[in-house]
């Protein structure tokens, strides 16, 4: 996305400037519908190629469902797409980019490596502010930290495994449920299969936060 981004700069056009920080290919960020401030991948897309029996199909954007950080493109190839951009300023363009980037970096806690926002945002709710209010700020499986700056990021202070994170998603989502009555849906997709007994795990985990 990034170096689409700066393709879109170069030749003058604007739309995915407020995407331009969004980590990833434009393959994940479409079956993602991948956004920030206020855009969604899905609104740019003329259409997407993807690939059917070995062979390349087309579907409109319009004939795509883009769902919140989903889409109906999931479960396929994705091999191609045109977006819709429109002729800009140039100056402006950077301007903006620049500017999205300076709010992320004020607001998501970079100097880690993370899987970016966990949690899908509950209709009328933040995730990020329910996860702080339920007190899980700097909550702690192993190296997987529910990040200070931004609750809705879990962080990996240096030797997390991905089982420590899974663990983590489970206290909080438990945390919140208990004191909102409210459940979390991820917005990040698992890959590989995790053991351990859920309840157990998830209270001994309860009792390593910080
Ligand atoms: C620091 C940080 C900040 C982030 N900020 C944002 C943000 O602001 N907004 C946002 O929406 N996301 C954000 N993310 C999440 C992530 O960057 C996006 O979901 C991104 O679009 C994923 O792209 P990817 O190429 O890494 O895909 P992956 O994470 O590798 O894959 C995502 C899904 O797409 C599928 N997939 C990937 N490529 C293809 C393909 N070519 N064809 C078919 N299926 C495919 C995978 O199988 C998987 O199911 C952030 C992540 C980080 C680490």
């Amino acid at each position: 996305m990034g170096l689409l981004s700066a393709f879109a700069l170069r030749g003058g056009f604007a739309g995915l400037d407020p995407l331009a920080g969004i980590p990833g290919t434009l393959g994940g960020a479409l079956v993602m519908n991948a956004g920030a401030f206020g855009r969604t991948l899905g609104d740019l897309v003329e259409e997407v190629e993807v690939l059917v029996d070995g062979k390349v199909e087309v579907l409109r954007g319009v004939e795509v469902d883009w769902g919140y950080r989903t889409s109906s493109l999931k479960g396929s190839t994705v091999v191609g797409a045109t977006l819709k951009l429109v002729p800009g300023d140039g100056g402006k363009i950077r301007e903006d980019m620049v500017r999205f980037a300076r709010l992320r970096r004020q607001k998501q806690p970079l100097d880690f490596p993370s899987a970016g926002s966990v949690f899908k945002n509950p209709p009328g709710h933040s995730a990020g502010r329910l996860i702080d209010e339920a007190g899980l700020k700097g909550a702690r499986v192993g190296d997987a930290m529910v990040s200070p700056l931004h609750a809705n990021f879990i962080v990996n202070l240096g030797q997390a495994r991905a089982r420590d994170v899974r663990l983590l998603v489970e206290v909080v989502k438990e945390r919140v449920r208990e004191r909102f009555s409210i459940s979390l849906e991820e917005e990040i997709v698992y890959a590989g299969v995790f053991e351990f007994g859920e309840d157990e795990d998830c209270a001994a985990a309860g009792g390593a936060f910080l």
